[in-house]
């Protein structure tokens, strides 16, 4: 991200929406919305490697459900906040990962810009590719500022998104919605 770039362009958005940026307000508001761009990305061009690759063996279980991990990310067609849970699913191979884990990598991918249907799909393509389990499941439960505050404005509006990867048997999905509920 070019910092510098980014004030820039927000001191001109302030001007073209016809704001007196010189006012108390505002003057700090290009830097301040700059360096929260820089944070709202910072998962741009990272990949969950380094945190799903420090795995450790498990003998039994045949499903693992790490839910309710909160998220928040940024609607690539509206620059607005998206926010809600995940709740990710897998069948392990022989090696899980730390809890810790999963949640960083929810975190690495919704740091960026998004839409919901992606990061869903990112997150279950990262396990499989890194962790390597038998299967997994990733269900993603969202509100959209860009819905609930114009346009449609159905304030508590939430998008589900689900995406599977490898092999997850009818029965194991049933139990994950069960758990879900
Ligand atoms: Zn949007």
């Amino acid at each position: 991200m070019d910092r510098e770039k980014v004030v820039k362009a927000i001191e001109e958005l302030l001007e073209a929406l016809g704001e007196d940026r010189e006012r108390e307000g505002l003057k700090d508001t290009p830097r301040r919305v700059a360096d929260a761009y820089a944070e709202l990305l910072s998962g741009e061009g990272k990949s969950a490697e380094e945190h799903l690759s420090k795995t450790f063996a498990a003998e039994s279980g045949d499903l693992v459900v790490e839910k309710d991990i909160a998220f928040s990310s940024t609607c690539e067609h509206h620059l607005m906040p998206f926010f809600g849970r995940i709740a990710i699913a897998y069948i392990p191979d022989g090696r899980v990962v730390g809890i810790s884990k999963l949640a960083r990598t929810v975190e690495v991918f919704s740091k960026r810009l998004q839409i919901q249907e992606r990061l869903t799909r990112e997150i279950a393509d990262e396990v499989m590719r890194v962790l390597k389990p038998k299967g997994v499941m990733v269900v993603c439960e969202a509100e959209h500022t860009c819905m609930t505050c114009r346009g449609v404005k159905k304030p508590g509006s939430k998008t589900v998104t689900y995406a599977f990867g490898g092999a997850f048997p009818e029965d194991k999905k049933e139990e994950v919605f069960l758990l879900l509920k």
